[in-house]
């Protein structure tokens, strides 16, 4: 018979890490909420009956996110066999709070206290045993990180699996009159469709919507149910609800400190001394640029670009190119089949795969700062600035999450309750640099700016500042006016990234790239290859008069007020809605390294033809900003869960792509070379236009509606 066991707890209380440890598995894990949002299965390792199951953090059992709905209709409708409750031991009160409910619900539970070597390195001691004693139910001591206490905590889980789970919260004799006087007209009246009664009781005195639809109570009986609560209610002056969470506090609060010693004559730890000055009021800003600059720096400019030109230049340019191409004429291959291979294939593919070193170098350092507590700051400090132009810090981490893929980045935003705010989430996340950007970036910023350091964080900056000027403009509008959600989040102390953790994310992150350079982006290139080699008649031709060449022709002019109206930079924009490595991929079919020298490396050069300064980073700022790939387009479409909402953040976000692109080039033409000054006011004012008009389109005629309902993937 298999076993089933859910890991549930806060978000941030080390759930995942456990999972990996137990499981064996290499899910995410970030220091952050929001990044588990789907339940995940895995095998405990050595068990091939026992099954254990990460689940999205919760703070209560009364979900109010559609993450929070995952793991409590997990808990209470997959009837797990046992659940291992995780507490981060460091923020024991808070996290106990979630404790009192899941025991409620009598299936067997061990309660482990994570994050012990915190506790003891703040110097705080914890009676395990009392603490067992007063939840009823074993608790584990463990550091998941330290893969401490976790086998302990499975192995209790399996033991307790058939054992009865007693845990009855003490209440104050008003409210237990009132739970005790549902209790009996429950008794007399309902099945419990196998629920436990006290868990029941509780959720029809707090009005509990989910319980109340299954239990299907007929109205003369709620009617009764209602009378109790409103004498309650009136009685303690109170909502029914904040009653319950008042009762759950104090019979915490009575006990903890019976419990845990505190080492109150503790001095100021290292992390809130790193912490006074990296989130200092004046210093958390310029602090934060400082850093993502240096990222930026090391990965594109300095360490990545030394390994990516070895990359291009000899590994491919020489050694596989050269091999190749000496072993497809011996082997007498006919020419076209070698062009395909050439400048199709290895050109293309090759130019993407040079950007590997580099995206490996930026992963590293992200996760490095992640790992060690740093990025859980910056959504803080974020918070701080977003809030006041009305947006809400939670909408950050959808978008640090999104500078490595966009896709859990959309997914991210479900830890958001207010849909208005989700919804705007999900049109500006991808305005940050995902990873299949980053080529773009580096072959742009290599050509054109002479590998500028300052080119790759100022995209970064453009997409942030962009997501805040566009958030206080949607907020202007009735579709997202409203004030911003509470974001609550712990800030993680400060540690030393584990080794293997972060080789671990950059490794994931880097083979996912790689992947998709090998599967869709060779594809593309093969097809691209083919359009810029054939003519309508299915002719060999230069590329100028091939298939490729006249759909460009079509498409280019739409860009040419932003300055790269060829056809080529047209196919290369377009090319990357499959995914956004095909523009570096489009322009290496075009440009190949075919006939690249030691001294001139085509690729770079013949791209540093086409641009001046003013319309590359347009062309840049276009291709950050438009709509994303198609695999983020999905996302979106799920998330949204409407074509219609689909197809505004689409037009939403080439649109705003479009007006800030024609400023670049505009303003940049007229300031930097002397461009004309009237085509740079005639922008701004165009720009000025239909900014204003939207906003006011939209106050007036579109009605809000509410999403759908989402359907999960299990
Ligand atoms: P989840 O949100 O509950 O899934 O939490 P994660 O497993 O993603 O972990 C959140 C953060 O806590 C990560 O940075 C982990 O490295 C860290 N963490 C997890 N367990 C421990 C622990 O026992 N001690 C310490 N110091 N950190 C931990
Ligand atoms: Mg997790």
């Amino acid at each position: 018979m298999s076993i089933k066991i859910g890991l549930a707890g806060n978000p941030n209380c080390g759930k995942t890490t456990m999972f990996n440890e137990l499981t064996g598995s290499t899910q995410y894990v970030g220091n952050w909420p929001g990044v588990t949002v789907e339940k995940k299965g895995g095998k405990l390792k050595g068990h091939k009956d026992v099954e254990i199951i990460d689940l999205p953090g919760i703070y209560s059992l009364s979900p109010y996110t559609l993450e929070e709905v995952v793991s409590r209709d997990f808990m209470i409708n997959d009837k797990p066999d046992a659940i291992i409750n995780i507490v981060d031991a460091s923020n024991i009160e808070r996290n106990l709070y979630l404790t009192t409910q899941i025991l409620e619900l009598g299936i067997p539970t061990v309660v482990v206290l994570n994050m012990m070597d915190i506790v003891r390195k703040n110097g705080d001691k914890i009676d395990v045993n009392k603490l067992s004693k007063l939840l009823g139910c074993p608790v584990v001591e463990a550091s998941a990180v330290k893969g401490q206490g976790v086998k302990e905590a499975a192995e209790k889980a399996i033991q307790i699996v058939n054992q009865k789970n007693e845990f009855t919260l003490p209440l104050t004799d008003e409210v237990k009159q009132s739970i005790e006087a549902i209790r009996r007209i429950v008794d007399d009246n309902i099945s419990y469709e196998g629920m436990k009664n006290s868990w029941i009781t509780i959720k029809l005195f707090e009005r509990d919507k989910n319980v109340l639809e299954k239990l299907k109570i007929s109205s003369v009986v709620l009617d009764e149910i209602e009378s109790v609560i409103k004498k309650c209610e009136s009685k303690l002056d109170d909502d029914s609800e904040s009653i319950i969470t008042e009762e759950r506090y104090s019979f915490i609060g009575e006990n903890i400190s019976k419990v845990i010693k505190k080492n109150h004559k503790r001095s100021e730890t290292t992390s809130d001394k790193i912490d006074k000055i990296v989130t200092n009021r004046f210093l958390a800003l310029p602090i934060f640029a400082f850093i993502m600059w240096g990222v930026y720096y090391i990965a594109i400019s300095t360490v990545g670009t030394a390994m990516t030109d070895w990359v291009n230049d000899t590994l491919f340019a020489e050694i596989i190119q050269g091999n190749v191409s000496d072993w497809l004429v011996s082997a007498n291959v006919a020419d076209w089949l070698q062009g395909l291979i050439i400048d199709g294939l290895i050109g293309g593919v090759g130019a993407v795969l040079g950007f590997v070193p580099q995206i490996m170098v930026l992963f590293l350092l992200l996760s490095l700062l992640e790992d060690c507590g740093y990025m859980a700051r910056v959504a803080f400090i974020m918070d701080r600035v977003f809030r006041k132009f009305g947006l809400s810090g939670k909408s950050f981490i959808p978008m640090l999450i999104s500078s490595g893929c966009g896709v859990p980045g959309i997914m991210a935003t479900r830890t958001m309750e207010n849909d208005r705010d989700r919804k705007m989430t999900i049109m500006l996340t991808t305005f940050i640099p995902c990873s299949a950007k980053l080529p773009i970036i580096a072959l742009i910023g290599g050509a054109i700016f002479g590998g500028a350091s300052w080119v790759a964080p100022s995209v970064y900056f453009l997409g942030i500042i962009m997501i805040i000027i566009c958030g206080i403009i949607l907020k202007k509008t009735k579709l997202f006016a409203g004030d911003p959600a509470p974001f609550v989040m712990e800030l993680p102390q400060y540690h030393l990234p584990s080794l293997k953790g972060v080789l671990m994310h950059m490794w994931e992150r880097g083979k996912a790239f790689i992947i998709k350079a090998g599967t869709i982006i060779f594809v593309a290139c093969g097809v691209i290859w083919f359009l810029k080699s054939f003519n309508w008649s299915l002719e060999m031709v230069d590329a100028g008069e091939s298939i490729l060449a006249d759909i460009g022709n079509i498409i280019a002019p739409i860009f040419a007020p932003l300055g790269f109206g060829d056809w080529q930079s047209a196919v290369a924009t377009v090319t990357g809605l499959v995914a956004k490595e095909n523009v570096v991929g489009t322009f290496g079919v075009l440009y190949g390294i075919a006939d690249a020298t030691e001294e001139d490396p085509a690729l770079l050069g013949n791209i540093a033809g086409m641009f001046t300064m003013a319309s590359a980073f347009a062309f840049v700022a276009f291709n950050m900003l438009c709509a994303p790939c198609f695999a983020a387009i999905g996302a979106i479409k799920r998330e949204m869960g409407s074509w219609k909402w689909t197809w505004i953040t689409l037009g939403f976000q080439t649109g705003t792509a479009y007006m800030v692109a024609l400023l670049i080039n505009q303003v940049g033409n007229a300031i930097l070379f002397g461009g004309s000054i009237v085509g740079a006011i005639i922008s701004i004012l165009i720009v000025i236009g239909i900014v204003s008009f939207v906003i006011i389109v939209s106050k007036n005629s579109i009605k809000t509606q509410t999403t759908p309902k989402l359907s999960y993937t299990k």
